[in-house]
């Protein structure tokens, strides 16, 4: 099979039969390949404008912040003004850092390993895993799935209300679901959080790519997500928010870039001073293209206007549920009823099929690409199908005889471009 060029570009969205004839998706051609990419959930295809951007910027990279040539302030402008349109896109409050990661993980992780002593944390069972999971250092709370965003902050509620007071305490919540796509109380959660002295980080990684999200309107303190996600290509992510337990930390990576001065000791040690800067965590030479990416699909969207991308994307997630629902096998996923706000990220399960071979056939007969597993979200998507841990298979899902009822389920997500 040759190489297939990727294909988000709007004028190369073709109609999809199996979908009806007026539903155009992102198609990926080249070689013998026809096929649409329903998996924006995973990682969504660049947009054209990230990839014109990128591609004229590339013949001219050089170190960031670390040479007088021209190439290298060059990067460094477009490193430093990446960041402040990262704030602009966020609604950043003047006093908040923005620090480039990895990742919506890295980001999450980061934030993990500056929590200050003895800090509690708070985080719904329903959360993706890199929300879930890496908190090990503190004392985490599990919170149940609730089963309207009424409960979620009631839940939030009680359980803050019940600890210890005083002490730090962090809320990690999502934004969006990666399973159900719903949409989850934010501001409301971050209204809890505050009245009880938590504070709370947002995890944008769904949202991002399908809603504006600001910062200071929705009063959380931090927000991660992931470029990749947000149609930009993979390898850089953000953690926006306050500065003070960043500043505060020993920097999550040490190493040139966030010291500001090394000195020898007459001991023979090393004294060094952080900066106190969000380059105090970003240690090493940064992704540069990928940082610059990310700030190009902010600008893309921020210009492309996100009531138009919604309007669009809803119009969407409308018509395939419509479709979905006529096909009584069907069982849609669902926290919060069909009637709940959600993004174009739609998972189910069909009766008398295992999922993975389904989504395996929607690929090989209708060239359609989707997700089938456990999407990161073990706890959540066993809640929804009722089922117990099994022993994973190979991938991580567990098997389901052909005929046994389903014990994963299948993803279709879709986003700008579609
Ligand atoms: N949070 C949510 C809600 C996600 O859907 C994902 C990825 O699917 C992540 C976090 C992790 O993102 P990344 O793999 O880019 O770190």
């Amino acid at each position: 099979m040759s190489a297939p060029t990727a294909a988000a570009d709007q004028s190369l969205c073709a109609p999809l039969p199996v979908l009806g004839s007026d539903v155009t998706v992102p198609l990926v051609t080249g070689g013998d390949v026809t096929y649409a990419a329903l998996d924006y959930a995973a990682s969504a295809p660049a947009l054209k404008r990230v990839w014109d951007d990128v591609a004229a910027y590339a013949p001219y990279y050089g170190s960031v912040h670390r040479g007088a040539g021209y190439l290298s302030q060059l990067s460094t402008d477009l490193f430093e003004n990446s960041r402040a349109t990262v704030a602009e896109f966020l609604g950043c409050r003047a006093d908040d850092q923005v620090v480039f990661t990895r990742s919506t993980t890295d980001s999450l992780n980061l934030l993990a390993a500056v929590l200050p002593a003895g800090c509690q944390v708070f985080v719904f069972e329903t959360e993706h895993h890199a929300s879930l999971l890496p908190w090990r250092d503190a004392r985490v709370t599990c919170l149940d799935a609730p089963r309207t965003p009424e409960q979620a902050v009631a839940t939030l509620e009680r359980a803050l209300a019940g600890r210890e007071p005083h002490g730090p305490a962090l809320v990690c919540v999502t934004g969006a679901s990666n399973v159900t796509g719903e949409l989850w109380p934010v501001r409301e959660l971050a209204a809890a959080a505050h009245a009880h002295g938590a504070r709370i980080v947002l995890d944008a990684a769904q949202l991002a790519p399908h809603h504006p999200v600001d910062i200071a309107e929705l009063d959380v303190d931090w927000v991660a997500f992931s470029g990749h996600k947000l149609y930009a290509p993979f390898g850089s992510g953000v953690l926006a928010g306050r500065a003070d337990w960043l500043r505060e930390a020993e920097p999550y990576l040490a190493g040139g870039g966030a010291s500001r001065q090394v000195t020898r000791r007459a001991d023979g040690g090393v004294d060094v001073q952080w900066h106190t800067t969000a380059a105090r965590h970003e240690a090493g030479s940064p992704n540069v293209i990928g940082v610059y990416s990310i700030a190009s699909a902010c600008r893309a969207l921020t210009e492309a206007g996100f009531a138009d991308l919604v309007a669009r994307e809803q119009a969407l997630v409308a018509r395939v549920r419509a479709g979905l629902a006529e096909v009584p096998e069907v069982k849609v996923l669902s926290l919060f009823g069909d009637d709940a706000p959600r993004v174009g990220v739609i998972s189910f399960v069909v009766e008398g099929w295992n999922s993975s071979h389904f989504a395996a056939a929607l690929s090989a007969e209708y060239g359609i690409g989707v997700r089938d597993g456990l999407f990161c979200a073990h706890p959540l998507v066993r809640t929804l199908l009722g089922s117990e841990p099994q022993e994973p298979g190979e991938c991580g899902a567990p098997e389901a005889a052909p005929g046994e009822r389903s014990l994963n389920a299948v993803r279709v997500s879709f986003g700008a471009g579609t």
